[in-house]
């Protein structure tokens, strides 16, 4: 592999600042999921420069890029192209100022703060090199740039539009800067995300006076009693080599001291990486949230899904290839990472058409800052993503992810 990408280098260094100069202009204009229309169309046309064919618009703002060069495999990379609605504190020079507006219609920040302005850019970069150095590889390259990850709804919609009309993939691969020495790849056979299901628990009371409570059914406080309770799902109910994670993120009730609502919210994420546990979580939390209303006398709540991940669950015969790419290109800074606890929609392109797919770490955090954590053990307060805080060291970043997605693709091709 060394031998193969050897001819490559010089292309790829070479682009390092103008696919830097793209990450900051994406970081500045983050875009909300399903609205990526601006990052799109930059994209679209890249590619249509490079001369690969292009077709926009797939999945609302989602864009393929195909190149086919000669006989040989069908490899398709992924990139997601979403920021998120919250406000960056950085104080990066470059850093977002942005605000948008949700799908409902909610005023708020947008920063890119998961890193996907970074996939964007990286994947740029390969397409690049890949048709820079056709020479160097043979078969097809398929590049998708995939809206509304965070919204677990971008690669359905683009399945949707996929229907008829481009090549099935031999391999599906994917990547994501995560917290890690900047620079690393961490890779892993089997499951290395979990699956992730967020529900919206509205719970029907019946509002009174604050000063006559025999005449309510406080919404506040079973939504305060399921919250406590829910926290037993994890502790009494799952086994403790199992993991699993339950987050209530949101509350919500009421608008005045002395009122007593009609109803109160709960917001709530669960992360698991096995199909029972997910089951059996999902079943205790429906039962508690319905329980609690009973026991205060009230209907039953509803519940609704807001979004639902399914595990990425990589290949085990193609990781082994990747990871035997890994290790003879980057030696040390290749390494067996852990499972982490996100969530992804990567793999509903996998599962849809029965294709084999991979998914990878790039670590992106500063060396000393990471060195540092690690001889402390506080590796976990360093600012990850979906904080307001998290930060890309982009020397050597940039350069990894950009050579990780050449070397995984030139596996196959
Ligand atoms: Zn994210
Ligand atoms: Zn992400």
């Amino acid at each position: 592999m060394k031998q193969r990408i050897a001819p490559l280098s010089g292309t790829i260094t070479r682009l390092i600042p103008e696919i830097t100069a793209l990450y900051k202009d994406f970081h500045v204009h983050p875009e909300l999921s399903m609205q990526e229309f601006r990052t799109a169309k930059i994209v679209a046309d890249y590619l249509t420069k490079l001369g690969y064919q292009v077709t926009d618009k797939v999945g609302v703002t989602g864009v393929v890029g195909i190149l086919h060069n000669g006989k040989g495999k069908t490899v398709m990379l992924r990139a997601d192209m979403d920021a998120l609605p919250m406000a960056e504190k950085t104080g990066l020079p470059f850093a977002s100022q942005t605000m948008g507006q949700t799908l409902d219609g909610d005023k708020t920040p947008v920063a890119h703060m998961c890193g996907h302005d970074l996939h964007v850019a990286w994947m740029l970069g390969v397409a690049s090199v890949m048709m820079a150095h056709r020479d160097a590889w043979q078969g097809t390259l398929m590049l998708v740039f995939q809206p509304g990850e965070e919204t677990a709804s971008g690669a359905l919609a683009m399945l949707e539009d996929m229907k008829t009309g481009y090549p099935l993939p031999d391999i599906i691969l994917g990547q994501h800067v995560m917290v890690g020495k900047a620079g690393t790849i961490g890779y892993r056979a089997g499951s290395i995300l979990t699956a992730g299901d967020s529900l919206h628990v509205r719970f029907h009371g019946k509002g009174a006076h604050g000063s006559t409570p025999q005449n309510a059914i406080d919404p506040v406080m079973m939504a305060a009693f399921t919250s406590v309770r829910l926290q037993t799902v994890i502790s009494r109910e799952t086994a403790p080599q199992d993991s699993a994670v339950l987050t209530i993120g949101a509350i919500q009730g009421g608008t005045k001291e002395n009122i007593i609502p009609d109803e109160a919210i709960l917001k709530l994420n669960i992360r698991t990486f096995k199909g029972s546990v997910r089951d059996n979580v999902l079943t205790s939390v429906k039962r508690i949230c319905a329980c609690e209303s009973h026991a205060s006398g009230a209907k039953d709540p509803e519940i609704s899904v807001i979004n639902s991940y399914p595990v990425t669950e990589n290949d085990r015969v193609s990781t082994e290839l990747l990871a035997e790419s890994f290790t003879t290109f980057f030696g040390e800074r290749a390494y067996l990472t852990e499972p982490a606890m996100n969530s992804e929609d990567f793999s509903q392109f996998g599962r849809r058409w029965q294709v084999p797919y991979v998914f990878w770490f790039v670590g992106g955090t500063k060396e000393s800052i990471w060195d540092n954590a690690v001889k402390n053990h506080t590796v976990h307060q360093i600012p990850a993503n979906h904080s307001s805080l998290f930060q890309i060291e982009l020397k050597p970043t940039v350069q990894a992810g950009m050579e990780a997605m050449i070397v995984a693709a030139l596996t196959w091709l």
